[in-house]
């Protein structure tokens, strides 16, 4: 009896404990698709955060240009202010933004015949570079390979 009373509890502690992980459990953030948006007047950011990107080619870091995504009739969610690689993802909307977005709105390709690789805060990433999603304080190192080189 007594023992049944004690299973029954650690039960209901278990029954508890799951259903706080499912409310708590933080959500994978998932990319949608679809172009990058402008930023519009008066409408407060809903996201603002910065990502480091470096291009490396041939084993040479490239300079990122800056504004990138800026025009005098659109500043996009995802875009430069300057040349030291920050990636500013500020955003009127909760979306994921992906690393593909960005080289979206800069109007290059990221996945080439010369790709050859990507680190995400010093380790390599797995799938599909274009799906990447931004986050926070990340560093992120893309490297190509002309042909010529070895
Ligand atoms: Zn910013």
């Amino acid at each position: 009896m007594h023992k049944d009373k004690l299973f029954l509890s650690i039960v209901a502690v278990a029954i508890v404990l799951v259903a706080l992980a499912g409310i708590t459990g933080k959500k994978p953030r998932v990319a949608e698709t679809g172009p990058v948006p402008c930023l519009l007047p008066n409408i407060p950011l809903a996201q603002h955060l910065h990502a480091m990107l470096q291009i490396v080619i041939n084993g040479v870091p490239a300079t990122l240009p800056k504004d990138i995504g800026i025009s005098a009739s659109c500043e996009h969610a995802l875009h430069t202010h300057d040349t030291t690689g920050t990636l500013h993802v500020e955003a009127q909307d909760t979306r994921a933004y992906t690393l593909g977005d960005f080289f979206e709105v800069w109007g290059k390709p990221l996945v080439t015949a010369n790709f050859v690789s990507i680190t995400v805060n010093g380790r390599p990433a797995t799938g599909d570079p274009k799906k990447l999603v931004l986050e926070d304080k990340q560093q992120i190192v893309v490297s190509y390979k002309t042909p010529d080189k070895k």
